[in-house]
Formats: C-alpha cells, structure tokens, sequence
C-alpha cells in the first residue's frame, strides 16, 4: 500500500487516510463481494444515500466557488473578512473531503469499477478548481502586516480556529518568494514530480521482473508483489533465489535507476536554494516545524542501539537453527509452529479489552465501530489490499477498510487502524475541519499505541510458551521493521541528498556502494552477526519511499513516540491518560512536536529511543530464557 501511503502527503484531501502495511500483506483468499454478510461491509450511505446525492451535492458545491472569489484583495480589510472568508473556504474544503471519501470507498471496495473512477475524476477536478479560486488567500494573507494580524486574531473570535494556520502560514513566510518567483516555482511544480511518475510506471509495469524455478519446480514471475510474499518462504534456498535474482534484476538497470533518483534529488537541491535552506533535509522537515535535530537524533541514536539489533539477529539466528544468518533470512517465520485465528467478533472484544485502559469511551466506539458497519472486514473480489483508516468523512465517522484473514497480525492491524480512527474520531469532534486534521508526523503514533496495548493485553492471558515466543517475536519483528529498517532508509536517504548538496554525482554505482555500507553497518556484516550478500546494494532501488523525501523516519519516531506514551498508561497513570486522549482530540491544533511534547514524550531528546530499546531489551531476555526453558522457536 506504498502508494496510497505515499499519495497522502501530497494530496491534502486524503491527509486523513492512514495506510497501514510498512510489511506489505500476503495477498488473502477473496470472495464475491454479495457473499459476504452486511454486517461485516462498511455502509457508505453514511455519507450520501446513494450516487445520485453525491452528484447533487457535488453539483452545489461547484456552484458555490465563486463566492470565495469576492474577498479577493479584501482579506485586510476587516478582521470579520478575514474570517468570512476563511470559514467559507474550510466549508468547502470539507464538502470535497466528503465528496472523495465516498468515492474513494466505493471505488476500494471494488476497483474494477470505471464508475467511481470517473467520479474520482470528477472531484479531482472540483479539487483543482477551488485550488486555483481560493490561491489567492495565502499570499494576500502574508502581505498583511503581522501586528495587524495579530490584532485581528485577538479582536475576531472566530479566528481562534485558524490561530494555528495564520501563525504557521507567516512562519513558512519567511521562505516564501516573490509573487514572480512563486509564479514560476509553482510552475516548475508538475516537472518536480516527473521523477516519481516515471520510476512507478517503470517499476509498475514496464520493468523485467525475473522468472525463477522454486524448489518445488513451479516458475514465478518476481513482481514486487511476488517477491514481498515469497520473500518469507519457510524454504530456505527458495528465499536466497527469489532475492538474489530479484536484486540482480535491479542491478541490471543500476544506471537508470541512479539516474532517476539523481533527477529527484536535484529536483530537491532546486527548491531548497530558491527557497534559501540550508539543506535538503531543513526544507523537508520545515513543513511540519520538525528540527533538523529529531532526524539526525535518530539516526546516531539508533546507530548507538546496534548492539541490541544485532542482539534481536543472534536471536533469530538461533530460532532459525541456522549456522549463519543471510539477509534473505530476516523475513522467513520465526515461530512456524503457532497459529493463532480470530473471528471479526473475536477481534473486536480483544481490542475493545486491550484499550480499557483508555476508558469505557473509547471502548465503546470501539465497539460502535463494529456495530454501525465502519469497517469494511474482509477481503473480496476486486477490492484494495492492505488496510487504512478514512477520516475524511469529518461529521459522518471514520471508516476502516480491512482485509481480514483471521491471524494475530490482522488484529493487531484492527487494533492499528481502530487508533487511526479513533484519532480522528476524537479530533473531528472537538475541532473545527481546518484544525482537526492531524499532521503524519503523528498520525502513526495513535495507532502504533494501540498496537502496543493489544500485546500487553494478549500477554497477560497466555501462559503457552510457543505462543508468548510468537507474540513476542511479532513484536520484535515489529520493532526490527518500523526502528531500525526505517532508520536505516533515513541513514541512506540523508548520506544520499548529502552527496548532491556536496556537488558529487549521485550515480546507480555510487547509490550501490553506499547502500551496502550502511546496510552491513546495520546487520553486523564484518562482525559476523549476519551475512549481507553483494547483491544486497540493489535494494535502495526498488524502494519506492525514497522518491518522498524524508518520509520514512516517521515510522520510526512515531514508534518510540507511542511506547513512550503507552507505557505510564498501561501503568494505571490517570494524568498521563488523561493527556494521551487529550492528544487525541487536538488533530493538528498545533505543531507535531508541541502536540507529542503535551502529550508528555519530548521528541528532540533521546528519550524515547532509549525507552523503545529498553522494552525490545526486556522482549528479548524473556523470549531468550523461553527458548532456555525448552519453547519450541526453531523453524
Ligand atoms: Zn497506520
């Protein structure tokens, strides 16, 4: 779900939806969609009773546009103006929100249908129409002298709501150019995302995935959804054909590709300069009010934690019984032996349990999500895979698809997307649309928490040895992925921007080398902790998050953010309760790292991290003294 993901963060109108899948999801068995009981299908009449009231309430939306247009170059006249004017576009920024959620939903439930992608269409349309009617606000709002502005905020109660967003709007001012400059920075902007588009049709669908022989003697085509999934075969020489003949596949198209990331990293260069950053990464991090320090925090302090990952890898070779341990072994079953299943009811109860420690409300619309069809549960033919969680819909409710196959991992993801929406539910109820929106700095720390909550909660009622190894390995199989994978993609993607602030060339061999370095960095290489074969330099190739700059360390902060905030609330810690839920209900009320430091957990220390590994510290001791004690593991 890469690309869904990843089309959040420039498309503002799906801010709200939250996608799931760092570790991409075996595809499940589907069903025809009639097949399958109502009351496990999300109801999108929740929205608009049917197509015909989404087109009247489209149709009324794009008759109102021009109503924006009579505060042009008036915005400074008055406070109540300006607010006039900024009610009246968040209005219409909601009923399109409303607009693509419906659509969106139809369209995921079943994408083989050319009707709701016209529709789709359509609204895109509308998007790029109140865009261009209402473009005039921001620039107009910057020349307004701020002493004027910070008197009309004090004098206009209405304009407590855009508090944040005025004060946000000036901040970024002072990177904002010339009406003239703009005018041709904004028309640079469809080639700066040319380098994006071609690597996805190239690796979509033109590129050469491999053909290989599996031990069985069946033949696979390596797509990347082929190569995720088989990837994790319990058959070792399996997996060592299937990566090394899906990186080789890469390399053969090394320059190409190197080409193309040189393209997107000079597209950065570009802006930053003419922008006046200092840095690739300062004007990456500038959108969210994010210091620099956060990121490079991470990367030395994860790279202070190897010992412990190299830890969690000895581990994995011993549970494995292998003499050495390859990279193509990390994502093979850990525990094989155990396999836990749930029903959706099953579940539920098992969440709605996890999160009691958050209060009987949140229990309850837990429960209410369930018994008013907000989630759409199972797999079925034609319909989106992965999961996420759509906020968009702000006075109607969340919704949640899923593609539920019944394992621990699909109710941790329950659990995941349920935080999602319980984030927006919260926030979409206390807050007016322009605030409620949450930035994705931290969007993944309402569900990572909840994920951590359930492994509490599960643990507290399983005494089976081979099952605690299971949870226990799912978490650190967790940990492994979102911590240290991620950082190690921030590591690479920084050193790789660095290069071309540098003036060098940023070439497919150059990318290679340096990918490699990290990579055996991060896995022990020379110290013999694992083996991290030459064909390895490939893998930064194919990894379509470094075409959005400075995106996946999120993952990683997010991570450390929820273990922090979860851990006094398993302790029964009525106040930092009362300010996690709190964070719950403030959207994107202020910036994400005021947010999380009200919530209670400072992101530019090292705090966190520190806690996140002393938990992943306490996993492993327990999980080391099962396998003492005799538990199975061994795959
Ligand atoms: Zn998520």
């Amino acid at each position: 779900m890469q690309n869904v993901r990843a089309r959040m963060v420039f498309n503002v109108w799906i801010a709200l939806t939250i996608v799931v899948a760092l570790v991409a999801v075996a595809p499940a068995q589907t069903r025809a969609r009639n097949t399958v009981p109502e009351k496990y299908k999300w109801n999108p009449a929740d929205i608009y009773v049917d197509d015909g009231a989404w087109r009247a309430a489209k149709e009324e939306l794009a008759a109102r546009l021009p109503e924006l247009a009579r505060y042009d170059d008036r915005l400074g006249s008055a406070a109540s103006t300006l607010a006039d004017a900024l009610d009246a576009r968040q209005l219409m920024e909601q009923q399109l929100s409303r607009l693509f959620t419906y659509v969106n939903l139809l369209n995921d439930q079943d994408t083989r249908q050319p009707r709701y992608q016209g529709m789709r269409q359509e609204a895109v349309q509308l998007r790029a129409d109140l865009a261009s009617t209402a473009a005039f606000i921001e620039p107009e709002i910057l020349t307004l002298d701020p002493a004027q502005l910070g008197e009309f905020i004090e004098t206009e109660p209405r304009l407590e709501t855009y508090r944040h967003y005025l004060d946000d709007l000036v901040r970024r001012g002072e990177h904002t150019r010339s009406d003239s400059e703009e005018r041709l920075l904004a028309a640079v902007g469809p080639l700066a995302s040319a380098p994006r588009s071609i690597f996805e049709v190239f690796t979509g669908s033109d590129f050469p995935y491999p053909v290989v022989t599996l031990s069985d003697g069946s033949s696979v085509r390596l797509t990347q959804a082929a190569y995720t999934e088989l990837r994790a075969r319990s058959i070792r020489v399996d997996r060592e054909t299937v990566m090394s003949a899906f990186f080789e596949a890469h390399a053969a198209f090394g320059s190409t590709l190197g080409t193309l990331m040189s393209a997107n990293v000079q597209e950065d260069l570009f802006e930053a300069r003419a922008r006046g950053y200092d840095s690739n990464l300062e004007l990456a991090l500038d959108a969210a009010n994010i210091p620099v320090e956060v990121y490079t925090r991470l990367i030395e302090g994860v790279n202070r934690h190897l010992p412990e990952f190299h830890r969690y890898l000895e581990l994995r070779r011993r549970m494995m019984g292998v003499e050495e341990l390859h990279y193509y072994d990390l994502y093979a079953p850990l525990v094989p032996s155990v396999e836990l299943t749930y029903t959706p009811e099953q579940a539920i109860e098992l969440v709605r349990t996890a999160v009691a420690p958050l209060g009987e409300e949140y229990q309850a619309v837990v429960q209410r999500s369930f018994d008013e069809r907000w989630a759409d549960w199972f797999p079925t033919d034609g319909k989106r895979s992965g999961a996420y969680s759509a906020g968009g819909a702000y006075d109607v409710h969340p919704f949640v698809l899923l593609n539920f196959a019944g394992g621990y991992d699909d109710v941790s993801t329950v659990a995941h997307e349920l935080g999602h929406a319980m984030h927006s539910y919260l926030s979409n109820r206390a807050l007016p649309f322009a605030a409620a929106r949450y930035p994705i700095f931290v969007a993944e720390v309402a569900s990572t928490f909840n994920e951590s909550l359930l492994i509490d909660h599960v643990l507290k009622s399983v005494d089976d040895p081979d099952v605690r190894l299971s949870i226990l390995g799912n978490y650190l199989e967790n940990i492994k992925g979102t911590l240290f994978r991620q950082a190690q993609f921030a590591e690479f993607e920084l050193a790789m921007h660095q290069l071309a602030e540098r003036g060098e060339p940023i070439t497919g061999d150059a990318l290679a080398s340096m990918y490699l370095e990290i990579t055996r960095k991060y896995y022990g290489h020379e110290e013999g902790v694992s083996v991290v074969d030459d064909y390895i330099a490939h893998e930064w190739s194919y990894v379509p998050h470094f075409y959005r700059d400075f995106y996946v360390y999120q993952y990683a902060t997010s991570f450390t953010a929820a273990e922090a905030l979860a851990q006094p609330v398993k302790a029964g810690d009525a106040e930092a309760t009362a300010r996690y839920l709190e964070f719950l209900s403030s959207g994107g009320a202020d910036y994400p790292i005021e947010l999380l430091r009200e919530a209670g957990v400072d992101m530019t220390t090292d705090e966190p991290l520190d806690l996140a590994i002393r938990e992943m510290v306490r996993v492993m001791d327990e999980m080391e003294r099962l396998l003492d004690e005799g538990a199975a593991g061994g795959g």
